[in-house]
């Protein structure tokens, strides 16, 4: 399992042409290993005894999302969260739940939402990233 890990870290990276430095390959790993979209502080206390620093992580972020890598998905709490690119199309991310009651936040990834229609004239969609509100099954 560990192993299959790191396997696809330096496919991800090779795909993106990055280089395999440590913190990227562990940024990554973290995100692999994390099932809903997470904060820089998230993943700075995912990676435990690994010293990271803040600025160094935003940096790794900044440059994996530039790459297309990962996705800044939604700021939750006043903190950007981020995740994998992997299960994002080329137009749209998948949708993310977020519990009134709880506050846990899905992803949808097996839901996809048509296009938005109905613009005015100017304006080009790049992404559609949807965000819904409501009750998870815990809390119903
Ligand atoms: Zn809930
Ligand atoms: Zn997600």
């Amino acid at each position: 399992m560990k192993t299959q890990i790191k396997e696809q870290v330096d496919k991800l990276l090779c795909s993106a042409k990055m280089k395999r430095t440590v913190p990227r390959r562990t940024i990554l790993e973290v995100l692999l290993n994390a099932k809903r979209p997470k904060s820089a502080d998230e993943i700075i206390t995912a990676m435990s005894k690994r010293s990271a620093n803040k600025v160094t992580v935003y940096r790794v972020l900044e440059s994996m999302v530039g790459a297309g890598l990962v996705h800044r998905v939604f700021i939750h709490k006043r903190a950007e969260h981020f995740e994998l690119a992997d299960r994002c199309t080329e137009a749209q991310c998948h949708p993310h739940f977020t519990c009134v009651s709880c506050g846990a936040i899905n992803c949808m990834a097996e839901v996809s939402m048509p296009i938005a229609k109905g613009l005015e004239k100017g304006f080009i969609i790049h992404r559609q990233q949807v965000h819904l509100e409501g009750l998870c099954p815990r809390c119903v």
